[in-house]
């Protein structure tokens, strides 16, 4: 079997995706991220976790057709907008459903 060529292997199998937006999932308390896959421009969506401090991101099996994984980078700065935002978001409905009872 032949080895002289692992390291395309590699890098051919490793790609990034740049993520999009943030977005609450509809259940479990838990958080998305739309992203783009930067070898075929495919959006993805990856379950993020449920800290918004410390939210999953990192390397991920691809979602798209592409072979091996690839790494969900925030290049634009989505993440901290996102988190600031859902925060704001979040404190609102609490002030709202304060008031409701
Ligand atoms: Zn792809």
């Amino acid at each position: 079997m032949p080895t002289e060529h692992t390291t395309d292997v590699l890098e051919y199998t490793t790609g990034r995706a740049t993520i999009t937006y943030l977005r609450p999932a509809t259940r479990d308390h838990a958080y998305l991220v739309d992203a783009r896959c930067e070898r075929c421009h495919r959006d993805v969506l990856h379950g993020a976790g449920d800290d918004l401090d410390n939210l999953a991101l990192g390397d991920r099996r691809t979602h798209c057709a592409c072979p091996g994984s690839y790494e969900l980078t925030d290049s634009d700065g989505v993440i901290p907008r996102r988190v600031a935002e859902i925060r704001a978001d979040l404190t609102a409905r609490e002030a709202r459903h304060r008031a409701a009872h």
